[in-house]
């Protein structure tokens, strides 16, 4: 204290002046002092009215918020916002992106009788009145394939969802790896409904029972959408990625998928904002997650470009944590995993983790793989482990989010950025 004073009256007399010094003081303190939004977490409480007020804004203001939709920039917009209180760099990276959209359908019966059904996202559509067509279980058991009763032609594919009712998903996921459906060649019409209605397709399948799938398709113009990245520098170079995908499903106001995620992301910004980091933490919220990674793919390739992707050592991926308290772990790298374990165990955290030994470079992460980097998948389960009702579903709403389940991924995530920055 003593010393910080004689510095400060050696500084009036250098300056010469009062006056000059209470000018130049005040644009030294406006450009030494970081951002600090610290106040606005800093407890339970705080958290859950901070989770509410957002998931409120997101997913019942604006609701269902795709990618390539006017609603999902508003939601970018809102996290922009967000991440400017918490870090001094944050920017937006704007990726084409052609909309596909069902025009009409989809509708699936069996004879007469109509399923629940909900459509892959980037399908071709079906001729108008649509196909109809006996089906076939495929040899894995996996899904049915409808043949066109004259040709014997494969013509379209129906999925059955495991967990639940019909969910929609995406035509991209199982073909490639990576990559975005070609708006000129979309793949064969494809289908999805609820577990509880497979046994009308195994009759279907038994009895010879007509089948018809009805929907007609179109791609818009490719129109940017973006992704939006938020930097707390470290002191050096090395680099702890976090991503969290803000768009929702096609069919969903996204609130455990992924909106809640993307909170739990924006609130441990704000929980290290202002704080002197040893590696860099970079948060992004990726656009079209939901629809080929273009975000993460179009961001990945930006940061290979300018020569930076290899500063990534870590990136933590979280994808819907909020269904359950138990988290699932998914990567090869042990040491991360037993971190996890030992975060729970040392500050008593509810949930038991489930550990998967498999790559953690999926989904957003994926084009962030290269050799220096170590990639942890997270996401959960429903309370009884198994089942995810809301996925992917209309009912994935604020009210199904548990604050609990939120405060569980602000915990340990926050301990794990702590514990790598000593690393
Ligand atoms: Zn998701």
């Amino acid at each position: 204290m003593e010393k910080k004073q004689l510095t400060r009256s050696g500084f009036i007399r250098l300056a010469g002046g009062a006056g000059l010094l209470t000018l130049t003081g005040g644009f030294r303190a406006l450009a030494q002092s970081p951002k600090n939004s610290r106040h606005l977490v800093d407890t339970p409480l705080k958290r859950e009215e901070y989770l509410f007020s957002l998931l409120k804004r997101i997913c019942t203001d604006i609701g269902v918020h795709r990618f390539g939709t006017p609603e999902y920039e508003q939601v970018a917009e809102i996290i922009k916002k967000e991440m400017e209180r918490a870090l001094p760099k944050v920017e937006q990276d704007y990726a084409p992106f052609s909309l596909w959209e069902a025009t009409n359908g989809p509708s699936l019966y069996v004879g007469d009788r109509e399923l629940e059904v909900m459509p892959y996202k980037g399908i071709a559509g079906t001729p108008e009145g649509g196909i109809t067509g006996l089906l076939r279980k495929h040899e894995s058991g996996g899904y049915y394939l409808l043949t066109d009763t004259l040709t014997g032609r494969q013509q379209a594919i129906i999925s059955v969802n495991e967990y639940g009712r019909a969910i929609s998903s995406s035509a991209y996921r199982n073909d490639r790896e990576i990559g975005y459906v070609d708006p000129e060649r979309p793949v064969e019409p494809r289908f999805n409904i609820g577990r509880q209605d497979q046994p009308v397709l195994e009759e279907a399948v038994a009895n010879r029972t007509p089948v018809r799938v009805n929907i007609q398709t179109r791609f818009l113009p490719p129109k940017p959408g973006s992704s939006i990245i938020g930097t707390l520098p470290g002191q050096t170079r090395e680099e702890i990625l976090f991503l969290a995908h803000a768009d929702s499903p096609y069919n969903s106001p996204g609130a455990n998928d992924n909106t809640a995620s993307v909170i739990i992301m924006l609130m441990l910004a704000h929980a290290f904002s202002g704080l002197p980091q040893k590696k860099t933490i970079t948060f992004m919220a990726t656009g079209g997650e939901e629809d080929g990674k273009i975000g993460a793919i179009h961001y990945a390739e930006k940061r290979k470009r300018e020569g930076t992707l290899k500063n990534i050592r870590y990136a933590v991926n979280f994808d819907s944590l909020t269904y359950g308290p138990n988290l699932q772990l998914y990567s090869k790298e042990k040491g991360i995993k037993d971190m996890i374990g030992d975060i729970h165990r040392d500050l008593k955290i509810e949930g038991t983790p489930k550990y998967f030994d498999s790559d953690g470079f999926v989904m957003d992460a994926m084009p962030f793989r290269h050799p220096g980097a170590k990639a942890l998948y997270v996401n959960s389960r429903g309370y009884d482990g198994i089942t995810l009702p809301v996925y992917h579903r209309p009912e994935d709403l604020p009210v199904t989010v548990a604050a609990n389940c939120a405060e569980i991924g602000f915990q340990v995530f926050g301990e794990l950025i702590r514990r790598l920055q000593k690393i």
